[in-house]
C-alpha cells in the first residue's frame, strides 16, 4: 500500500487546485508538500495580482462570482463586454504569435469560466472588479477591459489564503519545508513516490500518482543564465525565492519532455531598490509602470525606447526586458510636476525619488556614468518635444516629440515644470515560460513520445502555452484548469 493516493509537489494556486480535485474525485489520502516555510507559503500565487481572465458571452454570466457589486458600481454590467471563448483564443494567438499548443490552449479557453466558477465555490474564494488596475470611468460608469475584469479580494494574498483554508479543512495533508528532490519510479517506469528533504531528513513517500506543481525556475540565476541568456541571470525576482525549477529538474530527469519557449518569460519594470526576491508583504507594489507620461534614461544618459510606444499593458512586458539590457542593468524614470499625479499608485510603494528644482540638480543628484550626455539627452528631448494642449493621458494622444531617436510617439510633452522627480528602475522576472509536455489530461509525455504512468504537471510547468508575451490573467487560470484535471485523473489513479 501507498503511503498516498495523491501527492502534490507545490502549494500555490495550480498545486491546491489539483489537491482539491483530486480530493473531490475520491483520493482519501492527499498530500501537499511545500518547500517554504509556513510563513513564506503559497507560491508566486501569493505574490500575484489575483486577476483571473475567462471567457464569456453574456456579461450578467459572471453575476455569481460579483454577488451585490452593482450596489457598488453604477450599472456595472453595461461597462462589461462579453468575452467570448474567440476573443480569449485570439488574444492568446496574437500574444504568442500562434505559436501556443492549439490543444492545450483549446482545454484552457473552453474551461476557463467553468473552473473559475468551480475554484471560487471549492476554494471559498471571495471575489471582485480588479478597479485599482484596471477600469475607465466614462459619464459615471466603469468600462472594464474585455477578459480581465474579476480578481480575487485581497489579490493573490487573498487567493492563497482560501486555498490553505479550504485545502486544510478538506482533509489535505500539508507538510512545509518538505521539498521533492527525486521521483521515484517501479521497475515499469511508473511513477510511484518521491524523494523529500523535509527538516534535516531525507525520506521517501510512496502513492498512486505525483502532481508536479511546484513553478517554474525563474528564482534560478544559473537557470536564468543557461536558457534565458545575459542579462536574465541579474534580474530580479517578483515572487517567491522557492522556483528554482526542481520541478522540471525531476521531470527530466527521468525522461520528461522540454517544450514550449525556454529563452521566454514574463518580466517587468520595477523599483531598482527592490531586493533581489521580492518582499512578500508588499508582493507586486514594485511595479514601476508609469514611464509612458515621463523619459527614460540609461546610465549613459541616453534615451532608449519610445516611453509613449502604447499603453503600459501593451508595452511593460518587454521595457521590463528593455531597461535590463541597459548598462548596470537599470534606468530613471523622470517626471516633471505636470505628470507626477499621474503615477500609479505603486509609486508610493518606492524608497523616496530623486527631487529638484532644475534638471541639472536632478541629473547631479543621479548614480549614472555620463552626466553631460544625460543634460544634452533631456535639453534635445525638450526642445523636440510638444506644447500640452492635446496631451491626453486617458488614451493614445499623438503628441509626439519631433527630430528624435527614438521618437516619443504619445504624450511627448516637454519637462518644464519643477520640481522633478527622478525613480530608479530595474527589470523584474515574474515567471518563465519553458516547460514540460503535457496531453489534454494533464499527464506529463516523455522524450519517447510515451505518457510517464503516474505522472501530472499543472501551473507554470505546462509548457507550450505561451510564448513571447501573454495576456494578464491567463497564468492562475491556467494553473486552477489543468490542476483541476491533473487532480481528478491523479485521483483516478488510485488502487
Ligand atoms: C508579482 C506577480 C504578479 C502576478 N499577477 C498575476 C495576476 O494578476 N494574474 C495571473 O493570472 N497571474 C499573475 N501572476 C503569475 C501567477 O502568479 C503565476 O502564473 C501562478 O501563481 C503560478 O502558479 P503555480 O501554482 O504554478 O506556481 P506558484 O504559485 O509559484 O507555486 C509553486 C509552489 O511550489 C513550491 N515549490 C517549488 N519547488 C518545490 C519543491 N522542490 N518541493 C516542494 N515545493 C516546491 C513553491 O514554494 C510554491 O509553493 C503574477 C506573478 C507575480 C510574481
Amino acid at each position: 500500500m501507498p503511503d498516498y493516493d495523491v501527492i502534490v509537489v507545490g502549494a500555490g494556486n495550480a498545486a491546491l487546485a489539483a489537491a482539491m480535485s483530486a480530493r473531490e474525485n475520491g483520493a482519501d489520502k492527499v498530500l501537499v508538500l511545500e518547500a517554504a516555510t509556513k510563513g513564506m507559503r503559497g507560491g508566486n500565487t501569493h505574490w500575484s495580482g489575483g486577476i483571473l481572465r475567462f471567457a464569456f458571452d453574456n456579461p450578467r454570466d459572471i453575476e455569481p462570482l460579483l454577488p451585490g457589486v452593482e450596489d457598488e458600481y453604477l450599472n456595472f454590467y453595461e461597462g462589461v463586454s462579453p468575452y467570448t471563448e474567440d476573443d480569449f483564443m485570439g488574444d492568446l494567438l496574437r500574444v504568442t504569435a500562434g505559436r501556443t499548443d492549439p490543444e492545450l490552449s483549446k482545454v484552457l479557453v473552453s474551461n476557463s469560466k467553468e473552473t473559475v466558477f468551480w475554484a471560487k465555490e471549492r476554494g471559498n474564494i471571495p471575489m471582485e472588479p480588479a478597479r485599482s488596475i484596471a477600469g475607465v470611468e466614462v459619464n459615471g460608469v466603469v468600462i472594464w477591459p474585455k477578459g480581465a475584469i474579476v480578481r480575487a479580494e485581497h489579490e493573490g494574498v487573498g487567493l492563497s489564503a482560501s486555498w490553505f483554508k479550504a485545502a486544510e479543512a478538506d482533509g489535505c495533508e500539508i507538510r512545509y519545508e518538505a521539498t521533492g528532490r527525486n521521483l521515484i519510479q517501479d521497475k515499469a517506469g511508473r511513477v510511484v513516490g518521491i524523494t523529500v528533504q523535509e527538516k534535516g531528513e531525507l525520506k521517501e513517500v510512496t502513492a498512486n500518482a505525483v502532481v508536479l506543481a511546484c513553478g517554474g525556475f525563474e528564482a534560478n540565476a544559473q537557470w536564468r543564465a543557461q536558457y534565458l541568456a545575459r542579462p536574465w541571470d541579474h534580474a530580479k525576482v517578483r515572487g517567491t525565492r522557492h522556483n528554482q525549477g526542481d520541478g522540471l529538474r525531476m521531470a527530466m530527469e527521468i525522461g520528461g519532455m522540454p517544450c514550449g519557449q525556454w529563452s521566454g518569460r514574463h518580466s517587468t519594470p520595477i523599483d531598482a531598490d527592490w531586493p533581489d526576491f521580492a518582499d512578500r508583504k508588499l508582493t507586486d507594489k514594485s511595479n514601476r509602470l508609469s514611464y509612458l507620461y515621463g523619459v527614460m534614461i540609461n546610465r549613459n544618459g541616453r534615451r532608449f525606447v519610445d516611453e509613449g510606444e502604447d499603453t503600459q499593458f501593451y508595452t511593460y512586458a518587454k521595457f521590463g526586458a528593455a531597461i535590463l539590457d541597459e548598462p548596470g542593468g537599470m534606468a530613471y524614470q523622470i517626471f516633471d510636476q505636470k505628470t507626477v499625479h499621474l503615477l500609479e499608485p505603486r509609486y508610493e510603494y518606492a524608497k523616496k525619488p530623486l527631487k529638484a528644482d532644475t534638471l541639472e540638480e536632478l541629473v547631479e543628484m543621479m548614480d549614472i556614468d555620463d552626466k553631460p550626455q544625460a543634460m544634452k539627452t533631456l535639453n534635445e528631448y525638450n526642445a523636440a518635444a510638444a506644447d500640452d494642449d492635446n496631451f491626453d493621458p486617458s488614451q493614445k494622444d499623438g503628441v509626439s516629440t519631433s527630430g528624435l531617436n527614438p521618437e516619443k510617439t504619445n504624450w511627448g510633452i516637454r519637462l518644464d515644470s519643477p520640481p522633478y522627480e527622478a525613480y530608479a528602475a530595474t527589470g523584474g522576472i515574474t515567471f518563465t515560460f519553458g516547460g514540460l509536455k503535457i496531453n489534454e489530461d494533464a499527464q506529463v509525455i516523455g522524450t519517447d513520445w510515451r505518457v510517464i504512468p503516474g505522472l501530472y504537471t499543472c501551473g507554470e510547468m505546462v509548457g507550450n502555452l505561451f510564448h513571447y508575451n501573454y495576456p494578464a490573467g491567463t497564468g492562475l487560470v491556467s494553473g486552477q484548469v489543468f490542476g483541476r484535471i491533473a487532480g481528478r485523473n491523479a485521483a483516478a489513479e488510485k488502487g
